[in-house]
């Protein structure tokens, strides 16, 4: 069994939930002490627990230590199940994290399955449904993978009450992915939506990003949607000739709509000053669907912590399977491995 410290690297969410996914695909059992030791509030909150219990359902594993606030576990994997799932958060926390942990064991495991996830969809600090079906997801078809998202309802915090739903086809083996270069750009799509606030926000914040990113090919749209409470997010979606990539800026109580427009402009600004493909997020996140498959190797702003500690999880369980190049900004996986 393996040992692992909940505090290594980034010390957050990301190592348990990798945990449990690759445990899950390997076979592998795992205890985890320290769970998000360097979080304000340590230990399972709702999204985790959910998590836990949602990965144990679908690989018919064995947990002790499985309840809120717990900071060790105990995980024992079985055999994946494809099938009809439904995982609620039961509060704001993120559904998109909990899609996150059972999608890379659902992938290997043959039949098709299909998910309904509740709860927060578009949460700061957690990839935005947007994030997963424009960006991540097509990367996914790119590797031979059949798994396509579709939004019935946002979920903001504080109010939650998002739901999605997931199609997919697991067991055919992952193709290798290269991406080395983003190409030209072909289309920036910047969009604001708003739930139980003044459209009037939206339109700002359309107005102040539209004008940061004049010199580029954009497209403005707003639009009012329907969720269980307020929201406000900004989606720049930038579409280049070898990949889609999209910037979430999130609406805050007190925080004017030109604040946010200007973060995100900045953000999308750093991205594209960088010249690579992939972004910060999508970094961390494509290591794992990489490392179980053919490999590959992308190029990145960067790493993060959270890639670091990413590449530190996955070589407990697939060791050797991930390496950092030119300073961490080429990351090369498996038998792309030169
Ligand atoms: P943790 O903080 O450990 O719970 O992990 C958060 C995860 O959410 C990481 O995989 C991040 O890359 C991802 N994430 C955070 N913010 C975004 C964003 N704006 N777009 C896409 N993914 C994100």
């Amino acid at each position: 069994m393996l040992t692992i410290d909940g505090a290594m690297g980034e010390g957050g969410g990301q190592v348990l939930r990798t945990s449990l996914a690759l445990s899950a695909v390997t076979g592998t059992p795992f205890r985890i002490e320290g769970i998000r030791a360097k979080r304000k509030r340590p230990g399972l909150l709702r999204q985790h627990l959910t998590a836990v219990r949602a990965i144990a359902e679908v690989c018919g594993g064995r947990v002790s230590g499985d309840n809120l606030g717990s900071c060790a576990l105990t995980f024992e994997p079985g055999q994946t199940q494809h099938g009809d799932y439904h995982f609620a958060v039961g509060t704001a926390g993120s559904a998109t994290l909990v899609f996150q942990t059972v999608l890379p064991p659902l992938l290997m495991a043959e039949g098709r399955s299909q998910l309904v996830l509740e709860g927060g969809t578009h949460n700061p600090m957690a990839p935005p449904f947007d994030f997963i079906a424009q960006t991540f997801l097509p990367l996914l078809h790119r590797m031979g993978a059949s798994v396509s998202a579709e939004l019935k309802r946002p979920g903001f915090y504080p109010a939650g009450g998002g739901r999605f739903q997931v199609d997919m086809v697991g067991g055919s083996p992952l193709a290798g992915l290269s991406l080395l270069e983003r190409g030209d750009i072909e289309r920036v799509d910047i969009k604001a939506v708003v739930s139980q606030i003044p459209e009037r926000v939206a339109e700002r914040e359309m107005k102040a990003l539209a004008g940061q990113l004049a010199d580029l090919p954009i497209r403005v749209d707003t639009a009012r949607v329907e969720s269980a409470g307020p929201g406000n997010v900004a989606t720049v979606t930038v579409r280049a000739a070898h990949i889609t990539e999209t910037f979430t800026g999130f609406g805050e109580h007190g925080v004017r709509a030109e604040k946010v427009a200007h973060r995100l402009a900045g953000e999308v600004r750093k991205y594209l000053t960088a010249d690579v493909p992939v972004d910060e997020h999508l970094a961390d996140q494509l290591l794992i669907p990489l490392a179980l498959g053919g490999g590959g190797q992308f190029r990145t702003t960067e790493p993060s912590l959270h890639t670091r500690t990413n590449v530190e999880v996955i070589g407990l369980f697939m060791p050797g399977r991930v390496m950092l190049d030119e300073g961490g900004t080429r990351i090369c996986v498996g038998r792309a491995l030169q």
